[in-house]
């Protein structure tokens, strides 16, 4: 089930959105300014975000020019009027696509599968392409590691961490968003798993090779640098 976030101050278009998406199935949640709605779409991780353009605390094209720096997920703006400047600058910011207000439900609930179903084929295709730092390649599709050509053994859970910091390659990643994407935020266990396997990871691509490619990002987790 696919989660959508709404973040729109009039109430009453805030709820009539709500209602008419959870009727078509949807997870949904609303935000009325635009600092919580920033904070519910990297917390609650929606799967795509209609954002207002005019919010109180933080304006929609704000919302949108900071949620970009760390994340993809697909925007459709709002917009109160037909204001050519302001969807231009949303689009700019990285909104994939806009409404004028007032508009039909039919018309956005159709936008919304079509922003859905994109995102869905670049995450697709972002899942199963090959990644590579140097000598060292890994190939979602075959679950083979190499290193200069070499095949590297990896457990299942290795390999997904290993993906995951690679995918993320240069940016520093908290053991939570490791422990919620590579062991799926139901896991019960202990934090300490993520250095644990850390450890593992180290052992197999960079002691043998002489190498560091795995960080410690003091007081935050780690991240995977290496060219
Ligand atoms: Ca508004």
């Amino acid at each position: 089930m696919s989660r959508i976030l709404i973040v729109e101050d009039e109430r009453k278009i805030a709820r009539f959105l709500e209602l008419e998406l959870l009727h078509e199935g949807y997870e949904v949640d609303t935000a009325g300014d635009g600092r919580t709605g920033l904070e519910k779409a990297l917390s609650w991780k929606p799967d795509l975000m209609i954002l207002d353009l005019m919010l109180p605390e933080l304006s929609g094209i704000e919302v949108c020019r900071r949620l970009r720096h760390e994340s993809d997920l697909p925007i459709i703006m709002l917009t109160a009027k037909d204001d050519v400047s302001d969807k231009v600058m949303g689009l700019d910011m990285g909104a994939d696509d806009y409404m004028t207000k007032p508009f039909a439900i039919e018309e956005l609930l159709a936008r919304i599968r079509v922003g859905l179903k994109k995102h869905r084929t670049v995450q697709q295709q972002a899942a199963s392409s090959v990644l590579t730092a140097g000598e060292l390649t890994l190939d979602p599709a075959s679950y083979a590691v190499t290193w200069a050509g070499k095949p590297v053994a990896l457990t299942k859970k290795e390999f997904d961490l290993l993906r995951y910091l690679m995918q993320h390659k240069g940016q520093a990643v908290t053991r939570d968003a490791l422990l919620s994407d590579v062991w799926g935020y139901d896991y019960a266990g202990d934090t300490n798993v993520v250095d644990v396997y850390i450890r593992y990871l180290r052992h197999k691509i960079d002691e043998p090779f002489g190498v560091k490619t795995i960080h410690t990002i003091r007081a935050v987790g780690y991240m995977f640098s290496y060219e």
